[in-house]
């Protein structure tokens, strides 16, 4: 790592790999000779063209997405999206969300004021304390709904889908903000994946979207046009501007991770390093994990110490050793370890032996 920069376990946004950094302060004053910065060239430029079209490129490369997909790049987040479901996807005013963690419970909370009680709760575990995600057994899907949604991977809870739920010939719709180019993922299996950037992707600005040619088109009349998949498909995402330099950044990082080996590649590099942070949690008895093994996140390791003054103690002692973010939500307490793409192998180890250290002094 350079000089002054830490290790930063924020669950987003959150750290960037630092050759993309690098070429993203080599390139912004006067970008491959346009005489102006990415941040400053008007989104129609030929220019600004090649860069969104390399990105979508690229994402559909590093990703696999299927030719029967369109790909969205929308502004307003994750949250933007909970809002743009229900009224692209749920004509008949139904769909099911099985609600593991926050963002699942926000995402069904949405579709509610669009399409109220057709927008059902199909399963929880939040009576668990949200500490694994719910078995196939346990849900009550409808198969008359539009869309089953899940939330892949639980950022706050620290758990993720380790099975597809069988819906049959209903559709499944994933959140992946929080783990999207973490691993090889088929596609194929959703009818829509989409997330926000600023965990694995991108700074904060956009949100993307891998949405089935077929379940385009029957959205509701109040669908505002920056939220119409159909009107957004067909004019490449630039009905307006479009969130222009977090994009470029995008590009960068998918580039980034085509040379490096892909999505292989970064599996191999993300299990190292949650197998050091889980194995250790393991290995001990003085911190508690929060999830299930079976549905442990690669993403968001989620523990605590014996009580809640320690685990203030222990995020007070953390940041004397140049580490950040380690507070877990106020929702679920205890502490969090964010180890997204750009976290290095390095940082983990570096917490484990923080870990080993204040579970020693106390
Ligand atoms: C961060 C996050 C969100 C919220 O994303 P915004 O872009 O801030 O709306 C939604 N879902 C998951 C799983 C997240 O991790």
């Amino acid at each position: 790592m350079s000089e002054g920069r830490i290790f930063n376990f924020s669950a987003g946004p959150s750290m960037l790999p630092e050759p993309v950094l690098k070429r993203v302060q080599g390139e912004l004053m006067n970008y491959e000779g346009s005489g102006m910065s990415v941040m400053e060239m008007s989104h129609r430029s030929k220019v600004y063209d090649k860069i969104i079209t390399d990105c979508e490129a690229n994402l559909r490369k590093i990703l696999g997405v299927p030719d029967n997909y369109k790909v969205l790049f929308l502004q307003g987040g994750a949250s933007g999206v909970f809002a743009a479901l229900p009224m692209n996807l749920a004509a008949n005013g139904k769909a099911d969300y099985i609600v593991s963690g926050n963002f699942s419970g926000g995402a069904l909370k949405e579709a509610k004021k669009i399409i109220g009680d057709g927008a059902r709760e199909a399963g929880t575990t939040k009576d668990l304390n949200f500490t694994r995600v719910p078995t196939q057994d346990e849900l009550d899907l409808d198969p008359e709904a539009s869309y089953v949604h899940i939330c892949y991977n639980n950022t706050i809870y620290g758990t993720k889908w380790h099975y597809d739920p069988e819906t049959g010939n209903v559709p499944l719709i994933a959140d992946m903000s929080s783990c999207i180019l973490s691993e090889p993922i088929d596609v194929s299996r959703y009818g829509v994946i989409y997330g926000g950037a600023q965990k694995n992707m991108a700074p904060a600005g956009f949100a993307f979207v891998a949405v089935r040619d077929d379940l385009i088109g029957d959205e509701m009349g109040i669908t505002p046009k920056i939220w119409s998949f159909k009107t957004q498909s067909e004019k490449a995402s630039m009905i307006n501007t479009p969130p222009t330099f977090p994009i470029y950044v995008c590009n960068c990082v998918l580039e980034y991770l085509l040379e490096i080996g892909g999505l292989e590649e970064m599996k191999k590099r993300n299990v190292a390093k949650s197998a050091l942070l889980y194995d250790y949690l393991d290995s001990q008895d003085f911190y508690t994990p929060h999830a299930e093994k079976i549905d442990r996140s690669m993403m968001n390791v989620t523990f605590r110490t014996p009580n809640d003054e320690l685990d203030k103690e222990f995020v007070a002692g953390s940041v004397e050793k140049g580490f950040t973010n380690l507070k877990g939500h106020r929702s679920v307490g205890g502490l969090r370890a964010s180890i997204y793409n750009a976290m290095p192998y390095e940082g983990v180890e570096a917490l484990v032996d923080y870990m080993k250290e204040f579970a020693a002094a106390h």
